[in-house]
């Protein structure tokens, strides 16, 4: 079932977002297929298309559910575009909002599925494994993986994580492959 998605607002700072019964983010490094993904999650083609209009993709936007629940969409890393005095800005406000934002139950970690984990991805990982955020891994563009490499490739990606693979969520957001199960994740997460 697609999550009846409605956009909230965007802030700079988690303490200018208002408050949620309920919060899931998504991270990942810029061209991963975030906007994709959450489109997809949503069944709707441009939601997600306002956090990457100029202006907002340096801002944390803020989706939420008919319950109030909420899914922040982060700033993905890495972008080369930014000015300098934004991507000094990029760190406290994402650890910030990581590190201390009530609601927030689970951080869905965005890696290519095509490439593997980049090296700010890897860093990102351990970033939040020694902060204990709980976090759980998917892999996108599940899609451009050739079927004959496919199997290596899931192992490849764990191992590259330090993970097994049954931990690591596959997705395409193009063929729409294990959107439901995503869905079903997050629709438990914000509705219990
Ligand atoms: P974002 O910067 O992380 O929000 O990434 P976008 O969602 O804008 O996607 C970046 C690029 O990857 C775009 O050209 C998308 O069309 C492409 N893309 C995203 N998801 C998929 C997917 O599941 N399969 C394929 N083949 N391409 C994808």
């Amino acid at each position: 079932m697609p999550l009846q998605l409605a956009f909230v607002t965007s802030a700079k700072r988690h303490t200018d977002l208002p408050d949620s019964p309920g919060e899931v983010a998504f991270v990942g490094r810029s061209n991963v297929g975030k906007s994709s993904l959450i489109n997809a999650l949503a069944n709707r083609r441009q939601l997600a298309k306002v956090s990457n209009t100029p202006g907002r993709t340096q801002l944390l936007n803020m989706f939420a559910l008919p319950n109030g629940a909420t899914l922040v969409d982060l700033p993905g890393y890495g972008y080369a575009a930014v000015p300098g005095r934004e991507r000094a800005g990029w760190q406290p406000m994402i650890e910030g909002y990581l590190l201390e934002r009530e609601p927030l139950s689970l951080v869905f970690v965005l890696v290519d599925g095509e490439i593997g984990p980049t090296k700010l991805d890897l860093q990102m990982l351990a970033w939040l494994h020694g902060n204990s955020v709980p976090y759980q891994i998917v892999a996108t563009k599940l899609d451009k993986v050739k079927p004959s490499k496919l199997a290596g490739r899931r192992q490849q990606l764990a191992r590259a994580c330090l993970l097994d693979e049954g931990d690591v969520l596959w997705v395409s957001a193009s063929k729409g492959t294990g959107i439901d199960r995503l869905q079903a994740h997050v629709n438990t997460l914000l509705t219990t």
